[in-house]
């Protein structure tokens, strides 16, 4: 049997369709999971959409119509925005699909039947930005830590609760033996001292949300929205016969979720956890958080308009926010687009395609190539930006040759064994940008192919 890879991204939330907030976590996926499929193992590649809850419901009713109409136009919204960059996800999963309700409805009698989930009171503070309960302690100024603008809500209502407490123990000594679970290396110390100061008990039920999955024995109560989301990769995975996840790539305001309240439950109904949690830092726009209420929402797709779906992810992968966050702004993407992609790669192989041109030069067929071995050692490693950094370090190297050695002047054999040089150079870059750049290196490959190689329309045209 063919290895497999499975790898999903969080399910963006639809009170709101998405916007460049969110492209990195969807690009940074999809780079991983089409160097998986290039490998030749059987990838399943998951994204989608988190449609129910509290805010999803008001912002239906704010704009009168169905929460469901309401969520099928936001998803369609954001299925097109992922297909502007060429995420090539192989389900775009919805919690309002049947297949997940069932699975999450089935999912949720399992915790029950493992004694996991019971009939309490919870009395305390909600905050609908993050559809989650917050204690007093990790306020910050009294508001949430990721919604300072938001009054937190004040709830007091029967519900039913999941015993995370139980958990705690084998939460704490699990993520303590697998540094790998979570990565980066400060995230894990985040989750785990978040555990340590000890975990209390979440409601997984809400009497007063209607807009969700009917609690499957009590059907005046819904089901949590995050119970129900964290769900769909099993819906999906189970399906496929591929859990457990080799990888959720999320964003920091989802680590909880995913490292605490996720491997307690799936242990709780019996499946394996995860191998990886990878979780990455947010982007600013202009040294603000990007929102609809600060009026500096891009989307992706108004993104690739200018600087082409390669230009985008490009600059995503090689300065998006993996360990830090990241401020972007519209010069700084065309400052990388011109030095990087129009001076960078796409003069190099606009030099080499002039030269062996001009020269007449015959090339022999290129050969099966595989990718580098110290671009794989960082892809491995889910260090996307590193692997983009050796590749450019190739182009530079290549350019260097170029100048150095003169080859416009060399004659015969030497003007050969420089020209097959330079190809097999750009052969190889083009190989290692698969995953990245993918119709950037189709492209390249194409013109290169041989015998003969002639100039092309520059990749990359200079932007003013
Ligand atoms: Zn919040």
């Amino acid at each position: 049997m063919n290895k497999k890879f499975f790898i999903t991204t969080a399910i963006d939330y639809t009170n709101d369709a998405v916007h460049i907030g969110h492209s990195y976590q969807k690009i940074l996926a999809d780079a991983i999971a089409r160097y998986h499929r290039l490998l030749g193992e059987e990838t399943y590649f998951l994204t989608g959409t988190d449609e129910h809850g509290q805010k999803v419901e008001k912002s239906a009713i704010e704009k009168g119509v169905e929460p469901k109409k309401f969520v099928d136009e936001i998803a369609a919204e954001d299925k097109a925005e992922w297909d502007a960059l060429n995420i090539s996800y192989d389900r775009f999963i919805r919690t309002t699909d049947p297949d997940h309700i069932k699975f999450a409805q089935e999912f949720y009698l399992k915790a029950k039947t493992s004694g996991d989930i019971y009939l309490g009171k919870y009395e305390g503070l909600y905050c609908e930005g993050c559809e989650a309960y917050y204690e007093e302690s990790e306020l910050v100024d009294g508001k949430c830590p990721f919604h300072p603008n938001r009054e937190l809500i004040k709830i007091s209502e029967e519900n039913y609760f999941f015993r995370l407490s139980k958990y705690q123990n084998f939460l704490q000594k699990y993520i303590e033996g697998h540094p790998e679970f979570v990565i980066p290396e400060t995230k894990r110390r985040e989750i785990l001292s978040f555990i340590k100061n000890g975990l209390r008990d979440f409601s997984v039920s809400r009497q007063s949300v209607s807009w969700g999955i009917p609690v499957p024995d009590d059907p005046k109560h819904t089901i949590y929205v995050w119970f129900d989301a964290l769900i769909n990769y099993l819906t999906y995975g189970v399906e496929k016969k591929s859990w457990p996840a080799d990888l959720h790539v999320l964003g920091k305001d989802n680590q909880r979720f995913h490292a605490i309240y996720w491997p307690a439950m799936l242990k709780s109904a019996g499946y394996e956890l995860p191998k990886t949690i990878l979780v990455h830092d947010f982007i600013s726009l202009n040294g603000q958080k990007i929102s609809k209420s600060l009026g500096n929402v891009i989307k992706p797709s108004e993104l690739t308009k200018d600087f082409g779906v390669d230009g985008v992810r490009y600059y995503f992968l090689r300065f998006g926010p993996s360990t830090n966050d990241v401020d972007i702004s519209l010069e700084k993407l065309k400052t990388i687009f011109n030095s990087d992609l129009a001076n960078g790669l796409g003069n190099l192989v606009a030099r080499v395609a002039g030269l062996s041109e001009r020269s007449e030069f015959t090339t022999s067929k290129p050969k099966k190539l595989s990718f580098s071995k110290e671009v794989v050692k960082a892809i491995e490693k889910y260090e996307v930006d590193k692997a983009l950094e050796l590749i450019w370090g190739e182009i530079k190297k290549a350019d260097v040759f170029i100048n150095e050695r003169g080859v416009w002047n060399l004659k015969g054999k030497q003007k050969e064994a420089a020209l097959t040089y330079l190809i097999n150079r750009i052969r190889q870059v083009a190989s290692d940008l698969k995953p990245f750049l993918p119709e950037t290196a189709e492209k390249i490959e194409k013109q290169f192919k041989g015998p003969k190689i002639k100039s092309e329309k520059p990749l990359f045209p200079r932007l003013d």
